[in-house]
């Protein structure tokens, strides 16, 4: 692990805590399973209540700003070949789940709705 990676997991230990029960994480909680430019995907594990979820952090110049997805942490694997994400495009769909009512899993096996 270099220097950059251990920062970084430095830096989500002090500022996320589990969105199930509010736990905090050790290091060892937390794994990171890729990068692709500065998007960070973290496996994180909650100790407390077991939880396990993918955590994406966009690391650039005004900071690291975590995003907690849906998703479960093998989910990333589908989307670490696909074609590159920017930054904007983890942030519409974290706007877009702050408004999503439904089940995360029917998003990814359905269209999105037409605008
Ligand atoms: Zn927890």
């Amino acid at each position: 692990m270099n220097a950059s990676t251990k920062a970084l997991i430095q830096q989500i230990v002090a500022h996320v805590t589990c969105a199930v029960c509010g736990h905090h994480f050790a290091t060892s909680d937390i794994q990171v399973v890729g990068q692709r430019e500065h998007i960070w995907a973290m496996r994180i594990h909650c100790r407390e209540c077991r939880t396990q979820a993918l955590l994406l952090a966009v690391v650039n110049d005004r900071g690291t700003q975590p995003i907690y997805t849906d998703l479960a942490p093998d989910e990333w694997k589908r989307f670490k070949d696909a074609a590159p994400i920017a930054a904007d495009d983890v942030i519409a769909i974290h706007e877009y789940l702050q408004v999503y009512e439904g089940d995360f899993t029917d998003i990814l096996e359905d269209p999105l709705p037409d605008e």
